[in-house]
């Protein structure tokens, strides 16, 4: 078995053990393994072993993978997630080769996503990203002004608009991380109420800090480090 194999089934059982302690169903939650950083012989290790979504930060090293990982895996079905910052001048590249994008956090990136996504690929997947501790120099809509931006993304016609994602500043114990998550999900849910059912994805947690988010509600949980290890510095 691969170091990465058998990281991916620890990452399940710490989901499935996270699912059972909150009463919730081991099937309720998906894991988004982060690949940022890595090359395409580990996502392939991470594809033979089952895992077919992936997320990607930097966006031109996100599409280089997307190609090279589609082009050596026909068969398999692949999912690719943006889920880093998208300058206006990237949003092309993200429209034509991605599937998901979670990072969505300003409405005139949304506008090029949905102008630019092709018309023979399905709707481009989107999560709007919420800056729940309201932290200046933070990526991330502001809880005040996320009625307003996801009204508008709905009605884009190239989009399809499918939850909320966020990153909160790390915290140093469980009962605090789950209260920063548990402010993303009071917005998911009024989120739902207002646009429906086909907003069913609430993308928080990562390697250190998945069991609370999965406490609080979670239906996707995006883990790096603990499939692929830990990442060298970017230069
Ligand atoms: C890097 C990253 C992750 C994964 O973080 P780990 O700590 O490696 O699990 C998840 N989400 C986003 C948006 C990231 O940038």
């Amino acid at each position: 078995m691969t170091t990465i194999e058998a990281n991916l089934q620890t990452q399940r059982r710490r989901m499935a053990l996270a699912c059972q302690q909150a009463d919730r169903d081991v099937t309720a939650v998906t894991l988004l393994a982060v690949s940022k950083t890595f090359g395409p012989d580990a996502v392939a290790q991470a594809i033979a072993a089952g895992q077919h979504a992936f997320g990607e930060n930097y966006i031109q090293e996100g599409v280089d993978k997307v190609q090279a990982l589609r082009a050596s895996h026909p068969e398999a079905p692949l999912q690719w997630h943006c889920i880093g910052p998208i300058q206006s001048n990237k949003s092309r590249s993200v429209a034509e080769h991605f599937d998901w994008v979670q990072s969505v956090d300003r409405l005139k990136i949304a506008q090029r996503l949905s102008e630019q996504r092709p018309a023979l690929l399905p709707p481009l997947q989107v999560c709007l990203q919420v800056n729940v501790d309201g932290g200046e120099n933070k990526s991330g809509v502001l809880p005040d002004e996320l009625p307003a931006l996801a009204t508008a993304v709905a009605l884009l016609p190239r989009l399809r608009l499918r939850g909320l994602m966020c990153i909160p500043e790390p915290a140093p114990d469980f009962e605090s991380q789950r209260a920063l998550f548990l402010r993303c999900t009071a917005l998911f849910d009024a989120m739902r109420h207002e646009h429906g059912a086909a907003v069913d994805t609430l993308s928080m947690g990562m390697s250190d800090d998945l069991e609370a988010a999965v406490a609080a509600g979670a239906t996707m949980v995006r883990v790096g480090r603990g499939i692929f290890g830990s990442r060298p510095a970017r230069a």
